[in-house]
């Protein structure tokens, strides 16, 4: 375990946010804090794992460094058809295998994905995974399995040795960092998808974005939002410790003033299966009512977090950077 300065002004001056083991995976007894720094007001994981630690506490079944293959996704879409059917889902609602299944696959809510790559874009993912499956939120449409059909300048940055195996047959190269692209290429697109939170330098990363991206290039990042709602009600939801930073908008736009970039679209999102699962998993008396919740009422709740989603309170935010010229 390592204790660190604020990645963004080096402060050492921080107070405690919260507390907590790692109860989403289990893969340890220690005790974790998300801190604040008292200067810029970025959040972090501290104590931390470091870098040449982290590994042990992903679990061997995180899900997106596996293979995908045919059955899974018949299997997936059966799940999406069956929670889109509001009869079926009172049905199975009684039976709680399926119920947790259906819930797990329930997605309430669609919106196209934000970034538009072309054939001859030069496209960077950072945190790739395997290349394959179902890209968090975004489905298996944009995974680079997906794109390799049509874009053969696809690289890859991917820190977990085993997805590498199963990425190489999609990317015209990998990488373990973004430490090791060499010198003489420059990115059109670039892609974090739910991966700039696990990185243990991000101050490195918008370095790099400023000096990657070409001119008219943009970078797509999704990340969970520490300002969104779930947040407010118990910040210990995170997924700790492999999340090491737990950003708001604000200290996104510090790196990129920091670096001559500028956000040029802004967006949050919720989804409900997300209450669902914390209830079972994390201790809290609003998100107790989620435990017992039939899935069509679960369904309901949505329409409160589009709500939520509308004041750029929700749960996960979507942000594209330019340079700023
Ligand atoms: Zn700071």
């Amino acid at each position: 375990m390592e204790y660190v300065k604020c990645n963004f002004c080096n402060s050492s001056n921080y107070k405690i946010i919260t507390n907590s083991k790692d109860l989403i995976h289990n893969t340890s007894n220690e005790i974790f804090s998300i801190v604040e720094c008292l200067k810029c007001g970025l959040n972090f994981t501290n104590p931390r794992p470091p870098i040449t630690e982290i590994d042990k506490y992903y679990s061997s079944d995180y899900s997106f460094f596996k293979d995908d293959n045919i059955f899974k996704s018949i299997y997936r879409k059966i799940f999406i058809w069956i929670s889109e059917k509001d009869f079926l889902c009172y049905i199975f609602n009684k039976v709680p295998w399926f119920r947790k299944k259906i819930i797990f696959h329930l997605k309430t809510k669609s919106f196209k994905y934000p970034q538009k790559i072309k054939p001859d874009d030069v496209f960077l993912d950072i945190g790739s995974g395997s290349g394959v499956g179902n890209t968090h939120w975004w489905g298996p449409q944009e995974s680079l399995k997906e794109y390799n059909k049509w874009n053969k300048t696809i690289y890859a940055v991917e820190p977990n040795k085993k997805a590498h195996k199963i990425l190489k047959n999609y990317v015209l190269k990998s990488f373990h960092s973004i430490d090791d692209i060499e010198e003489n290429i420059f990115f059109d697109k670039i892609r974090l998808n739910w991966s700039l939170e696990h990185v243990h330098d991000p101050a490195k990363y918008f370095k790099f974005f400023s000096k990657k991206l070409k001119k008219n290039g943009e970078i797509l990042i999704c990340i969970p939002n520490f300002d969104g709602h779930i947040y407010r009600i118990d910040p210990s939801i995170s997924e700790l410790p492999v999340h090491l930073y737990h950003f708001k908008l604000k200290n996104i736009q510090d790196y990129c003033t920091r670096n001559k970039l500028k956000i040029s679209y802004f967006k949050t999102f919720s989804y409900v299966n997300m209450y669902y699962f914390s209830s079972l998993i994390f201790k809290n008396e609003y998100l107790n009512q989620f435990k017992s919740i039939s899935i069509n009422s679960l369904k309901k709740f949505q329409e409160y977090l589009d709500i939520v989603d509308d004041k750029n309170l929700g749960n996960d935010m979507i942000l594209k950077i330019r340079h700023d010229s």
